[in-house]
């Protein structure tokens, strides 16, 4: 074992991280699956992550040869781009044959998979709705209205959507992002589901916001409220006797939290598979009377 520190943990290495890294869908499901997967055993949810897991799957096997997508056209990315805009207009989406092939292998796929009741029924609705029902069900996950009691096939929506996502936000030139706001993604526009401290050789112990729908990576300074910006009254709160790797970051400002993963801690941790596992200390926040200022389909309707 050679005894030279290993690069990027080099005590006092400055670090200087890309302001956004875009996401690999090719293995960007299929390790959220594992994770789930990893969670589950002895958890008090472990049935419903299990099912999560085989959504991630389904998600990771739907893009697999899907139909190509349809592109923004180039001067209006590049508009995006000079004006410091998401690229990715999610208000202006329209469902193309991509995007439908997509959903529909996502309703498809989990049909044989073993799930919980409620989204059983969910999926049996989602299937028997039409496209121009599925094109209302998008515009209201895009728009963060999700109707009461419609909260499962809206998730099986906005699966599909983050995979489609994912594989257009890929596409981009992740050096001409710029910051599009606080909480605000500056691939898509979309909210962040949490954010994340990473171990990345060069960039070591920096944080990043994680978007909910495309998984584009933003940095965003440390102990500044990822919603409103402030960096006053900004505390963490975790739950007593668990390893300490999650915590909420809670702002006094706009009384709401967003979860912090130490990641560089704890390289297995995925910001969308540990948001929900850690159900509890939401329920520990709400108690105290804050606000959850993430979006993660899987926590609709909490
Ligand atoms: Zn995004
Ligand atoms: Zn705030």
């Amino acid at each position: 074992m050679s005894d030279t520190p290993t690069p990027g943990t080099i005590i006092g290495e400055v670090a200087s991280p890309p302001f956004a890294r875009l996401p690999d869908p090719a293995h960007l499901f299929a390790e959220r699956a594992e994770r789930f997967r990893t969670l589950a055993p002895g958890h008090g949810l472990a049935a419903y992550l299990l099912f999560l897991a085989d959504i991630a799957e389904t998600q990771a096997r739907a893009l697999t040869d899907a139909p190509e997508p349809t592109w923004p056209a180039a001067d209006a990315i590049e508009r995006s781009y000079d004006f410091h805009m998401p690229p990715l207009d999610r208000n202006g989406f329209v469902l193309d044959e991509a995007f439908t092939a997509v959903l529909s292998r996502v309703i498809t796929g989990l049909g044989d998979v073993v799930m919980p009741e409620l989204a059983r029924a969910a999926l049996g609705r989602l299937q028997s709705t039409d496209l121009l029902g599925r094109a209302v069900m998008v515009r209201n996950v895009l728009s963060d209205a999700i109707p009461a009691g419609a909260f499962a096939e809206h998730a099986l929506v906005a699966a599909a959507l983050q995979a489609h996502f994912a594989r257009l936000a890929a596409r981009l030139a992740p050096k001409r992002l710029h910051p599009a706001g606080d909480g605000v993604c500056p691939a898509c526009g979309g909210p962040p589901v949490s954010s994340v401290v990473v171990g990345w050789q060069g960039a070591h112990g920096t944080r990043f916001c994680v978007c909910s729908l495309c998984a584009t990576l933003w940095n965003y300074v440390r102990i500044k409220c990822t919603l409103c910006g402030t960096t006053k009254g900004i505390a963490y709160q975790g739950i007593d006797g668990d390893a300490g790797t999650i915590k909420a970051e809670t702002c006094e400002s706009c009384r709401a939290y967003v979860k912090i993963l130490h990641q560089h801690t704890d390289p297995s941790l995925d910001p969308v598979a540990d948001d929900v596992a850690t159900l509890g200390l939401d329920l520990l926040l709400r108690d105290a009377g804050l606000r959850r200022g993430a979006v993660n389909p899987f926590l609709f309707g909490y």
